[in-house]
């Protein structure tokens, strides 16, 4: 799959750690995640995190361009020396704090993300989540098994609960730590989010939402009574049919929902 400028850039690069970098070395699972993707041409589509191009490679076969988000400037200057910026648009910097908004409508976002910043940069692209059409992620198995758990079991928390309120998410397939260099010491998995259409979405105040869940789930063992006192009394609770005594991960997403707009109300 690599060119032979690319296996030499490979060779050369001591994967950084603090970056989050195992490159997939495998061009059946590669083969895989962009046969999920699906990418067509005229597609507007971000890769997070290119790295060596593994991905970014077979993408452009079929895209034609692509814009790729990377913070490390070597990887950054071996991307520059083998493509054109007529097929790569490369954004220097952190995609933590990068504004995919300004990227334009029906956005669709991929990328093996570094496993160190899945969380935070989860959350950052879900506030954009009006302009997007779908993501397609590698994470740790761990994080996508969160994302898409359901209520009543110990994988359901907060990432579940602040994702599935924006997100449809499916587990699309399992990869094994042999398919990256250097191979991290668990499983990972591709996820597609798509955001749900305004007709599905349950509207509410996305902060006091986000304020509800954090504050459920800040003590996952100890009731609603206890984790939510300070927002909302017993009697509230009871108004809404959520028991008291229940706790965090037996509430769904529409529970949460009732809680922020109950509040929201006063
Ligand atoms: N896509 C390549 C692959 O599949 O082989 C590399 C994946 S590697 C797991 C993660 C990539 O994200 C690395 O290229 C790393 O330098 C980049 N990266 C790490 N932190 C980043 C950040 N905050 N913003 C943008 N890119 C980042």
């Amino acid at each position: 799959m690599l060119s032979r400028d690319g296996e030499a850039v490979v060779r050369q690069h001591i994967p950084r750690k603090r970056f989050g970098q195992n490159f997939l070395n495998s061009p059946g699972v590669i083969r895989k995640i962009v046969a999920a993707i699906a990418p067509r041409p005229g597609d507007l589509m971000v890769e997070i995190g290119p790295g060596l191009a593994a991905m970014t490679e077979p993408l452009l076969e079929a895209l034609g361009h692509l814009h790729v988000v990377e913070i490390d400037r070597d990887l950054i200057a071996g991307l520059r020396q083998r493509f054109t910026p007529e097929q790569l648009t490369i954004h220097e910097g952190d995609a933590l704090v990068f504004d995919f908004g300004a990227m334009g409508a029906d956005l669709r976002v991929v990328g093996n993300l570094p496993y160190n910043i899945s969380t935070p940069l989860l959350f950052h692209l879900a506030t954009f989540a009006d302009q997007v059409r779908d993501m397609h992620f590698m994470l740790q198995k761990e994080v996508v098994d969160r994302m898409v758990a359901e209520p009543g079991g110990g994988e359901f928390g907060r990432l579940s609960v602040m994702l599935q309120y924006r997100f449809h998410m499916e587990r699309l397939f399992i990869v094994p730590p042999g398919a990256f260099t250097p191979a991290p010491k668990v499983d990972s998995a591709i996820v597609r989010l798509i955001p749900k259409a305004a007709g599905e979405l349950e509207p509410c105040d996305g902060e006091v939402f986000a304020r509800v869940v954090t504050a459920a789930f800040s003590q996952r063992r100890k009731m609603l009574r206890n984790t939510l006192r300070e927002l909302i009394d017993e009697a509230a609770l009871v108004a809404l049919g959520i028991a008291p005594t229940a706790r965090a991960e037996t509430l769904g997403v529409s529970d949460y929902v009732r809680i922020t707009r109950a509040l929201s109300a006063d």
